[in-house]
């Protein structure tokens, strides 16, 4: 017989933690802490395969189903001595969802279930507080009816105001008619009187009653927990986060413990380090007398957990560590205990009944890239893990956040802050507010750069948090949704700005007097927590200011084979690269270099010319430019090398567009117009990109070779006098019969040998080419036999493989992907099934002819690092990617190195 349920309790478990696919995260976690004895509620965890097996089976249980929860529920029983829907002292339960990796908010949690009228006077009775007792069965009512009455039935109104908005707005106007400031305020029969109400309402508006069984109301939440992987929220996360929806949700059924039986209660929320900043202190935030996701949510602005903790917080509040110091010990004692244990930033719900601390949840804690280095490094020089782990335990992409713009400081100094809030997400973000995620959607959708501004962010928000370039609300705490959610994505995010005064009607927000609309400038540092108005200037910021991160780099830098370069036209862009940890430049564009008004004009008499003798005397003329540029590029790598490419794009792209230009060209080089207009129509392509360009322009015109090559010797020349070491590496493009690299070739080595004797002196150099056409893969020992390196133009070779237009992949791409048609854009991952194989041929071709051909790749792919790990499997010696992009690569390249021999 199948296992479908898993018990713990007591001490005892059935699952751990290794069983996340099967009991999903939080259930084998709960299943850990408690055989490491650490105090849990006793519950049970019905499998994922439920979960799969409910949608497969026209959402019906498997048979067995019913016996093993039973059996599950006594466990829970005994361990506890209260039995569930006992009339004299009830035992109540929790059911939760739990998925393999952490949604947080995005499925649905049912507290409190198995309060009836027949076992809330039990209740009231045992606990002897009848306010806590009725606050707990409102709750249960507003949850059912929210959770299991409207959104696992769908009937969520699209759009409107649900359920619970509608019990919540009841509450609030009760609270208004009493002058209550909170619902601390509010007394036993005051929720007594609510309950009642919302359980009319809930009969009017959804047409059904709230059930008064205690098993009924089991299997309800149980059923709402799966129906809740196939909410649309949760939907929408999976497509963000890219989560198989095979992997299904588990569901926790758990004895409550209670965090609202008064004042020697509480609820809260912790990370063992602090996510923002990855210092190695205990950070959290609790309330007292709550219950469940009163902390998350929002609705009280909550307490710091510890002294350390309160020093920078907005409100003055008492932490934990003074009102509760006996739970506060155990608290540090489990946070050693599951750090110790898991070696890894813990993420723990904790609830405190009646001064007894209980653990909810603990999970690997989401952090920012900060944070993320600042964890793995510190975690090695704890000894908790080595520095392999510490290089896999970052995504590249979090470096990302470390290149991220911070607000000016100056114009920081300069400006008084609007409003002050707490730093969730660092960084700086400058954009206009909008005041719905909708909103926030549509008009980033148009390319507008916008703030998200809510009271309090909900799952429901997402797609719009995603869309802003920065989040900013006015309620919730540092472990508030939006805070989690920032963090995840490494956006800059203020939360908790408790001076906004937001008017969703008028879609304005106001600070004292000052007013500000949809569509106005703000400026947020998420660092600091600051907000101001207009746009402030963003300053990139510089990584290496970060310690731990160049510890990170220096353990990437000695683990990885491949090597990094960069793509660079411009000397500065090469410092750039350098100081980001760049070996040598991977492409040099020398198009780029043509487009200054005295350089377009040669060109152009170059392309207008008629004869080779005119048109000689124009390349010529460019030659001194070109000089000029390689220098400077050739200098600023010095001892490194530099791949340059040889003119590449078709010439139609150098001429003038308009009718003006073209007057003005006329007449600077003395010809009509019409002549103009003539070759500009002669040269008209119908598939430029397949026309002619790449070595095929120096093949028909070599004295642009010529020119180019010569520039670029006599560069390597000079500054080699100068005594620095260049090391030049010609590249032609577009080869896709050996002749053609051939020929080309002759150009370049014939010149290299007049500059060598004309400057008497030698230097080294290379002649090879770009691999960016199927037939050169399929052709590329010969090549080899003549190139001394190769370089994979991954764009162009992802274009011709494909048959796919880049510039015109936009029309249909966005239907490929959605119907599934192509797993990814092939532009920014490579196709390794497919372009890959190309790829992995012509390595193997090229090194049968050369065994040590140097290969490497220039594509838009040599930063992204899924396609890295491919290189690097493929025996590539180096990628090259755009600066920004350089330590993404340099620790991508070290965890293919990791993964590969592991
Ligand atoms: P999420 O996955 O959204 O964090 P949880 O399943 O953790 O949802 O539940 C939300 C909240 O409900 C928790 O933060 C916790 O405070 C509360 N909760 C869940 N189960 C219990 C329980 N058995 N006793 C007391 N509180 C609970
Ligand atoms: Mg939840
Ligand atoms: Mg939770």
């Amino acid at each position: 017989m199948t296992k479908y349920v898993y018990s713990f309790g007591n001490g005892k478990a059935d699952g751990n933690t290794t069983m996340k696919n099967l009991l999903g995260g939080k259930g084998a976690n709960l299943a850990e802490m408690t055989s490491l004895d650490i105090p849990v509620p006793p519950g049970c965890t019905i499998t994922t395969e439920v979960c799969n097996y409910y949608y497969e089976n026209q959402l019906s249980f498997p048979d067995v189903l019913n016996s093993q929860v039973l059996e599950a529920l006594k466990n829970i029983e005994n361990i506890i001595g209260k039995n569930f829907g006992d009339a004299n002292d009830p035992l109540l339960l929790s059911v939760r969802s739990g998925a393999r990796q952490s949604m947080p908010g995005m499925m649905e949690t049912v507290l409190n279930l198995g309060l009836t009228s027949k076992t809330l006077p039990g209740l009231i009775a045992k606990s002897g507080n009848e306010r806590f007792a009725y606050d707990a069965y409102r709750r249960l009512i507003m949850m059912y009816a929210d959770v299991v009455m409207e959104k696992a039935e769908g009937q969520s109104p699209a759009g409107g105001e649900g359920i619970r908005h509608l019990l919540e707005k009841i509450l609030d106007q009760f609270k208004k008619e009493k002058n209550y400031q909170s619902d601390v305020d509010l007394s036993a029969s005051d929720w007594k009187v609510l309950s009642e109400k919302f359980k009319e309402t809930i009969k009017s508006e959804l047409g059904s009653e709230f059930p008064d069984d205690p098993m009924a109301q089991l299997w309800g939440g149980i059923k709402a927990v799966f129906k809740s992987w196939n909410g649309r929220r949760a939907i929408n996360y999976r497509r963000i986060e890219g989560i198989p929806e095979a992997w299904g949700t588990a569901v926790n059924v758990q004895a409550m413990v209670f965090g609202n039986l008064g004042d020697s209660s509480a609820t809260g929320v912790a990370f063992t380090r602090n996510p923002a900043t990855g210092e190695n202190v205990f950070f959290g935030e609790w309330l007292r007398n709550a219950q469940g996701e009163d902390v998350v949510a929002g609705i009280r602005t909550p307490n710091p957990l510890n002294d350390i903790a309160g020093s920078d917080g907005v409100q003055a509040s008492e932490s934990l560590q003074s009102a509760f110091p006996k739970a506060y010990t155990a608290l540090i004692d489990i946070r050693g205990n599951l750090e110790q244990h898991y070696r890894e930033m813990q993420d723990i719900e904790f609830t405190i009944q009646d001064e007894r601390l209980w653990m909810l949840q603990t999970r690997t804690g989401k952090r920012n890239g900060h944070a993320a280095i600042k964890i793995a490094v510190d975690m090695v020089h704890e000894n908790l893990i080595d520095k392999e782990e510490a290089l896999l335990r970052v995504a590249p992409s979090q470096l990302d956040e470390l290149l991220h713009p911070m607000v000016d400081p100056k114009e920081e100094l300069k400006t008084a802050p609007l409003a002050k809030g707490l730093p969730a997400g660092p960084g700086g973000g400058s954009g206009q507010i909008v005041f719905t995620a909708d909103a926030a959607e549509e008009q980033a959708a148009e390319g507008k750069k916008v703030i998200l501004v809510r009271e309090e962010t909900s799952p429901e928000d997402v797609h719009g948090m995603h869309a802003a370039v920065a989040i900013l609300t006015a309620k919730g705490g540092m472990t508030s949704h939006a805070a989690l959610v920032a963090r995840g994505w490494g956006k800059c995010c203020i939360v908790g700005c408790g001076a906004l005064q937001i008017d969703l009607n008028k879609k304005q927000l106001a600070v004292g007097n000052k007013v500000l609309k949809e569509g106005d400038w703000v400026t947020l540092n998420g660092t600091a927590g600051k907000v101001y108005e207009g746009q402030l200037a963003l300053l990139d910021s510089d990584p290496e200011t970060h310690n731990e991160y160049a510890e990170l780099m220096q353990w990437a830098d000695a683990t990885r084979r491949l090597k990094v370069r960069t793509n660079a036209d411009r000397p500065e862009d090469a410092s750039r690269a350098r100081s980001y940890g760049a070996q040598g430049i991977g492409l040099c564009r020398t198009e780029h270099m043509f487009f200054d008004p005295q350089r377009i004009l040669a060109i152009r008499k170059m392309i207008l010319a008629d004869t080779e003798e005119v048109r000689r005397s124009a390349v010529m003329e460019l030659l001194p430019y070109q000089k000029k540029d390689f220098k400077g590029i050739l200098q600023a790598m010095h001892d490194l090398p530099v791949t340059i490419r040889l003119l590449d794009p078709p010439l139609h792209e150098f001429m003038p567009q308009s009718d003006d230009q073209i007057d003005e060209l006329a007449a600077e080089l003395g010809i009509t117009s019409e002549e103009i207009q003539t070759r500009i129509a002669n040269l008209h392509e119908y598939n430029p990109m397949l026309g002619h360009r790449g070595c095929r322009l120096g093949i028909a015109y070599p004295e642009i070779t010529e020119m180019q090559a010569r520039a670029i010797l006599e560069a390597a020349a000079e500054l080699t006098k100068e005594g620095l070491t260049v090391l030049p590496e010609i590249m032609i493009p577009l080869v896709a019969a050996p002749a053609e690299f051939q020929n080309q070739e002759i150009i370049v080595r014939q010149l290299a040998k007049q500059v060598m004797e004309e400057q008497k002196i030698t230097f080294d150099y290379l002649v090879g080419t770009m691999i960016e056409l199927p037939r050169a893969c399929l052709v590329a020992d010969e090549i080899a036999k003549s190139a001394e390196f190769f370089s994979f133009g991954t764009n162009d070779l992802t274009q011709t493989t494909y048959g796919f237009s880049r510039d015109d992949i936009g029309g249909f791409l966005p239907v490929y992907l959605e119907q599934k048609i192509l797993p990814q854009d092939p532009f920014q991952s490579l196709d390794v099934s497919g372009v890959g194989q190309l790829v992995a041929l012509a390595v193997k071709k090229g090194r049968a002819v050369k065994r040590d051909l140097k290969i490497g790749i220039c594509g838009e792919h040599g930063g992204d690092p899924a396609s890295i790990e491919f290189f690097h499997n493929t025996d590539l010696n180096y990628v090259s990617c755009s600066p920004f992009r350089v330590p993404v690569a340099r620790l991508a390249a070290a965890q293919a190195e990791i993964k590969s021999k592991n």
